[in-house]
């Protein structure tokens, strides 16, 4: 289908990188493009904030989904709310099914210029007995099931483990500046643990000692850097957290506790689990990614071979750890490179490649927050580690830019944040 004779930007994804992207390219193309962005759901789910709504006992599905269509149909950029299926990469198409309906037939659609903005899968389903033991509280469903299960009654004060599975990132076209992580993500599991922790004493049901952090990793978050690491360690040592390191990967999960491959074990009677990020299974195996199912790019977020494929946040290869921030300013980028090649900005700004730094805000409760900035980890030497009441009040108000903006928080957002945060506080 050709909407007409402009060329067309066909963003897959309407998450944060997706949106964010999207937004980016309209604003910094103007008219010269028509866009087109598909979903299979018409709204943004507000991840990060998923915890602290939960042990807030609010619904996050209420409370945390953000629509999308009116940001888009305010930007003159046509949303599809359809199910990717198939990306012909040689043929320029890409294959879907609309979902608002079942039943609806498969159709079409070809690009000029692709961004691949489709996160990834959370793999609880390749976890044994997570289905039937396991808590998260990575998406509105989960949430609420944890939500249901503390405030329902149903927790009954034993052993809580909280941590990731393993994950397996690609090697294929992976810069050499990029380490290899064996955990996606685990700012989470630091921020549930320190919150769950002030949650239990809220409701005098115990508090740190009853939590044991896990990571299939030698050291837990490792991508913060050591320095913080090794801090923040001691903080929770003294504060009575239990450590357990090196787990390998999660074997199965039971009603009495987790199994690792590493053959040890954790008596819990609450499991709170971050999975695998796998790439969809048809991401697989097509030209533009690594043996994972990832997408290479380069670090002006192009792919090296087919430089009409653009690629951010948690589907592109170079987003190690897996962070919303991180595929923020990689739609920053992406969208520079689109502008650049309809002449709209020149190479000197467009050309300034992502340079990753992990830029985290965890709740701690208590209306307390923790705020991490550091790029030691890829060879840089920024590396910030506070905690306060300032960082919860900038976690609630980042939100609260995020949807106000619709998602195009101005570019100073993260700087400000990080003047804020890393000079005055
Ligand atoms: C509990 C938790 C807390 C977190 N906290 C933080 C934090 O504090 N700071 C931070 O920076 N990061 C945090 N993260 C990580 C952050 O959520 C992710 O990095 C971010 O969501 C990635 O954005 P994305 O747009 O790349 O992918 P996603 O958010 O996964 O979005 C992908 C989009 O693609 C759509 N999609 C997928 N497949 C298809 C398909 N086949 N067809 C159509 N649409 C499809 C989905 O519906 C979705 O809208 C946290 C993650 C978790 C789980």
């Amino acid at each position: 289908m050709r909407l007409n004779s402009k060329p067309h930007v066909l963003v897959l994804g309407g998450n944060f990188a997706g949106l964010t992207t999207a937004r980016f390219i309209r604003e910094r193309c103007k008219d010269d493009v028509q866009i087109t962005l598909i979903d299979r759901k018409p709204y943004l789910i507000f991840i990060p904030n998923i915890p602290i709504e939960v042990f807030s006992n609010h619904d996050p599905a209420e409370t945390l989904h953000m629509p999308i269509v009116r940001v888009l149909e305010k930007d003159n950029t046509r949303f599809i709310q359809g199910e990717v299926k198939e990306i012909d990469i040689k043929g320029n198409r890409v294959a879907y099914t609309p979902t608002e309906r079942p039943g609806a037939a498969a159709e079409s659609i070809g690009y000029d210029y692709l961004v691949v903005a489709l996160g990834a899968r959370l793999a609880y389903d390749k976890i044994e007995g997570f289905g039937k033991y396991g808590h998260t509280l990575s998406d509105s469903y989960y949430g609420n099931k944890l939500r249901t299960y503390l405030f329902g009654g149903g927790y009954k004060g034993g052993p809580i483990a909280i941590g990731s599975a393993r994950f397996h990132q690609g090697i294929k076209g992976k810069p050499n500046w990029l380490p290899v992580a064996e955990a996606a993500c685990e700012g989470p599991p630091l921020e549930i643990a320190l919150s769950l922790a002030s949650w239990l004493e809220e409701h005098r049901l115990g508090g740190a000692k009853k939590i044991t952090l896990f990571t299939p990793a030698k050291v837990i978050a490792e991508d913060a850097g050591e320095a913080i690491v090794t801090k923040f360690l001691e903080i929770a040592g003294k504060m009575g957290f239990g450590y357990k390191n090196n787990t390998q990967d999660i074997k199965l999960v039971t009603e009495e506790g987790i199994q690792f491959t590493n053959g040890e074990s954790l008596e819990a009677e609450l499991k709170i689990i971050l999975p695998n990020w796998e790439p969809h299974p048809f991401m697989k195996g097509i030209p533009i990614v690594d043996e994972a199912g990832f997408v290479i790019t380069d670090q002006l977020m192009r792919n090296p071979d087919y430089p009409n494929v653009l690629a951010v946040g948690d589907s592109a290869a170079v987003t190690v750890p897996k962070l919303g921030a991180l595929g923020h300013t990689e739609a920053e980028v992406a969208a520079k490179q689109i502008a650049k090649d309809f002449g709209r900005i020149g190479a000197e700004e467009a050309d300034k490649p992502f340079r990753p730094a992990v830029f985290c805000i965890g709740d701690m409760g208590h209306a307390k927050g923790f705020y991490i900035h550091s790029d030691t980890w890829y060879g840089g030497k920024l590396s910030v580690f506070k905690m306060g009441h300032t960082f919860y009040a900038m976690k609630l108000a980042f939100k609260e830019m995020y949807y106000r903006t619709g998602g195009k928080i101005p570019s100073w957002g993260i700087p400000l944040s990080e003047l804020v945060a890393d000079t005055l506080v």
